[in-house]
């Protein structure tokens, strides 16, 4: 999965429209405490479609819209479009690249897009599901999560590796192939 570009507006700090750049390898976002850091990972797992609000330490919808400050108006809708590069047609769908983008409304209403049309939830996540990078084949490694990953027992830590490394699909591919063909 290569993300290539995020893009961010009106989504928590992100007032202004923000763009994030990805170029092959690693990229680092840097700042101090409370600058918005965690804010980015936030946008990509939200514009995915996460459900949970506490995973994107929001309580409720209103949470992730901008919410105003001394010198700027609160805002009325939040939108994050994430760009993915397709040229291998990795994601079972016609296009070299693929955008991604939710946006929420302070009623409480969430729109979803794939290119630009709109989309459900459903339709983003079986996109995902399909190209086989859903919840099982992709690793948020948030703040402390490090951590918990050194405590865990060996067995559950070789599963979550397994899961990151996309080992677990081809286990289970391999195992219900040998099922198959014993019966
Ligand atoms: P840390 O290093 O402590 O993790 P960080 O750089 O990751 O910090 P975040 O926790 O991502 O920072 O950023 C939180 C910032 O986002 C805070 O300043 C908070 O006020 C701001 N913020 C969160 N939600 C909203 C919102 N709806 N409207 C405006 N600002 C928001």
């Amino acid at each position: 999965m290569y993300l290539r570009r995020v893009e961010a507006h009106g989504f928590k700090s992100f007032a202004d429209r923000q763009r994030f750049e990805f170029g092959p390898g690693m990229t680092a976002v840097v700042g101090p405490n409370g600058s918005g850091k965690s804010n980015v990972s936030d946008a990509i797992r939200w514009a995915l479609g996460e459900q949970s609000a506490r995973s994107i330490r929001a309580r409720k919808t209103e949470d992730v819209i901008f919410s105003g400050s001394e010198k700027r108006r609160p805002m009325g809708m939040a939108e994050v479009t994430l760009t993915l590069d397709n040229s291998e047609g990795w994601m079972p769908i016609d296009y070299r690249e693929v955008t991604v983008t939710r946006r929420a409304h302070r009623t409480g209403e969430n729109e979803y897009f794939i290119n630009g049309q709109k989309v459900r939830l459903l339709d983003v996540q079986d996109l995902f599901r399909r190209a086989q990078v859903g919840q099982n084949s992709y690793a948020m490694m948030t703040q402390g999560l490090v951590d918990e990953v050194l405590a865990l027992r060996p067995i559950e830590r070789r599963d979550l590796i397994e899961e990151a490394a996309d080992v677990h699909r081809h286990r289970l591919d391999r195992e219900s192939t040998r099922l198959n063909s014993s019966h």
